[in-house]
């Protein structure tokens, strides 16, 4: 495992343990399997990984108290939490760290983000009066870094970045952004501002894993020792300012595959960066909605869609057919796009700002002419 070295003699491993995507039960995402997800997280330790980041919401609440368990066992200066304050889950941000520490069973938290900063409530997270709190908390050691997670424009950033002195900021930072949405522009800002960068999305919530076959044929071309995740992660890593990067890891072939990446992490040449290219044009050509699968749109939805699934369904037919949604037919009905109530709840929480119902009409009427 690579280490960057952070501030006060702190080697962060470069890549992280997003603790979002874990092994479930019976498709429910608040009930974690316990004993698969506490293997994903012994492989990490034993690999190396030294970076945890969970949150407020992640698995409906139980993300937290599922870390707090795995990682009991080992010292706690072998490991670093990131954990976050989530605005929109429990404006009480007193309570709410009070909860974390409870659920973590831990006496503080390493790095602690205002979680998920859209441009629609920027105000009220910054005037919310949470920023002095941590602040506090900081001085009394309870949180040793503060930061935030950003989803915004880049002029609110530089907004953001005026009002408190952050210790790092974590943006959605892969080669698809990069090129076709605002993620360089973002890290700019944050490098010249001196700010250590956390990636989240490295592989735009799995689509650069998962490339059209045109736009994986271009990747092929090149090593072929390296996945596709692969490629996407070689390419964050090379970016001077990136300190870790994060992976929801769910399962052992994905941490193999990553710990291979970061145990070697080849430098991309001239040519690399050509054919990264031109896969990401080949696939933003072919992509309809490029859903990073984050579920922020999912605890608010009425009807308990499951969004990204569904989205991912409605790619596939854009891409190959409407036949291709014949597997949502074994849904319960009040489970498939049709239940959809035009609510728009959904689209005040997508950091990607997509018109979710929409799509969901669309996919209604693909379906009903079969
Ligand atoms: S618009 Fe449709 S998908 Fe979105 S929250 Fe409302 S019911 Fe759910
Ligand atoms: S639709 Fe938006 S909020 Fe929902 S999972 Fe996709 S990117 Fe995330």
């Amino acid at each position: 495992m690579q280490y960057k070295a952070y501030k006060d003699g702190i080697r962060l491993s470069r890549l992280g343990m997003g603790v979002m995507r874990l092994p479930i039960e019976n498709q429910d995402d608040s009930r974690i399997n316990y004993e698969g997800a506490k293997a994903v997280i012994d492989d990490c330790m034993k690999k190396g990984i030294n970076y945890y980041d969970t949150a407020y919401i992640y698995h409906g609440g139980n993300s937290e108290k599922f870390l707090g368990q795995a990682l009991a066992e080992y010292p706690r200066d072998r490991f670093y939490v990131a954990d976050k304050f989530n605005l929109q889950a429990d404006p009480d941000f007193r309570a709410q760290f009070a909860e974390q520490l409870r659920r973590l069973k831990m006496e503080y938290i390493d790095f602690y983000l205002l979680h998920g900063i859209q441009d629609n409530f920027v105000e009220d997270m910054l005037e919310c009066g949470c920023i002095p709190y941590f602040d506090k908390l900081k001085k009394q050691g309870k949180i040793r870094y503060l930061g935030f997670s950003f989803h915004g424009s880049p002029a609110n950033l530089k907004k953001i970045l005026k009002v408190y002195s952050w210790d790092f900021v974590q943006i959605q930072l892969n080669y698809y952004d990069w090129y076709f949405g605002d993620a360089k522009e973002l890290y700019e800002i944050l490098t010249e501002a001196k700010i250590p960068v956390m990636v989240m999305e490295p592989v735009h919530g799995g689509l650069l894993a998962d490339l059209t076959e045109e736009a994986g044929r271009v990747l092929q071309q090149g090593d072929l020792k390296y996945s596709q995740a692969s490629w996407a992660m070689r390419w964050v890593m090379g970016l001077d300012n990136v300190q870790v990067v994060l992976s929801g890891m769910a399962n052992k072939a994905q941490l193999e595959d990553n710990i291979n990446t970061f145990e070697e992490a080849l430098a991309l040449t001239e040519e690399d960066h050509e054919r990264i290219k031109k896969a990401a044009q080949i696939q933003r050509s072919a992509v309809a909605v490029a859903c990073t699968a984050c579920r922020y749109c999912c605890p608010n939805c009425p009807k308990g869609l499951d969004i990204p699934f569904l989205l991912k369904a409605y790619n596939e037919a854009k891409l190959g057919g409407a036949w291709r949604l014949a597997g949502l037919d074994s849904l319960p009905e009040d489970k498939k796009p049709s239940a959809c109530v035009n609510c728009g709840s959904c689209m005040k929480h997508c950091p990607q700002g997509f018109d979710i119902p929409k799509y969901m009409e669309e996919m209604k009427v693909m379906m009903e002419k079969g």
